[in-house]
């Protein structure tokens, strides 16, 4: 099989740098081209092999002034992981309050990524 080359911008930093990822026949990754630095091509490896995302989402909160907490997933996890992780953390309440950076789920799906609040949520005070 032929070798295939792929297109993508780096979202690592601002610059934005436009990549070209080469994979051989069977999508192994060959090389990268465009990247002004090696942040870039880890990118591009990871990105065509095993990509990552941020899951940001929302978790219910029990006597709190609001019924949900804003959170996300404090680093990238494996793409193909986020519908089973966003069954998981469906299935979560927290009891209010509720601190900005606040880790409510540990090591969400053993991929050694926390959950974090990324707002606070005081107690309701009419509870
Ligand atoms: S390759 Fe390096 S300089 Fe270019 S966008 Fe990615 S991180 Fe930034």
């Amino acid at each position: 099989m032929s070798e295939k080359t792929i297109e993508m911008t780096c979202v690592v930093c601002p610059i934005g740098c436009n990549l070209k990822v080469t994979m051989d026949g069977n999508g192994k990754f060959l090389s990268v081209t465009g990247n002004k630095c090696l942040k870039g091509a880890i990118y591009a490896k990871e990105e065509v092999t095993e990509p990552k995302r941020i899951l940001p989402t929302n978790i219910k909160v029990v006597g709190g002034e609001l019924p949900l907490v804003s959170v996300r997933t404090e680093k990238p996890i494996p793409k193909k992981l986020l519908f089973e992780a966003m069954e998981v953390i469906r299935t979560f309440k927290v009891k209010a309050p509720v601190k900005r950076g606040q880790i409510l789920i540990k090591n969400l799906l053993g991929t050694g990524v926390n959950v974090i609040a990324t707002r606070t949520v005081k107690m309701d005070k009419g509870t």
